[in-house]
């Protein structure tokens, strides 16, 4: 049986060995949600203590669950992706703000040679043309 968390804190179930037993919750399709207390020794060491903590569920509820599940399954897959496209769209984004502040270090390099340029042009031409 596959199980989710352990909340023993909260049990107040004791096994037949005289610990407080564990408080699981089941996490698979038959039983999900549905609650149980385990002998928190390992299964040879322990007396087998096993009891169920809900009634068992109607068939339309586990129905209801299992269909509920399966939709948020679908909403986390849909999430996580669309998280992937904002993860990945956000460094495309970064890499751009670096492109575009080297492209402008490149563009105020170029435009100061211009100047320096332009300002030799009119110290040639003073010479020439006097
Ligand atoms: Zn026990």
């Amino acid at each position: 049986m596959s199980v989710g968390s352990s909340d023993s804190i909260n049990s107040k179930k004791k096994c037949r060995c005289g610990f407080v037993a564990h408080h699981f919750t089941v996490t698979t399709p038959m039983n999900y949600g549905r609650r149980f207390y385990k002998c928190p020794l390992p299964k040879k060491q322990g007396r087998g203590y096993w009891e169920w903590d809900d009634v068992e569920f109607p068939p339309q509820a586990v129905i209801v669950i299992s269909s509920q599940r399966r939709k948020l399954e679908a909403f986390e897959i849909e999430r996580n992706r669309l998280m992937k496209k904002i993860a990945d769209f956000e460094a495309s984004a970064v890499i751009d703000v670096e492109t575009i502040t080297k492209l402008r270090e490149r563009l105020d390099a170029l435009e100061a040679s211009v100047v320096e340029d332009n300002s030799k042009i009119v110290e040639l031409r003073g010479k020439v043309f006097g």
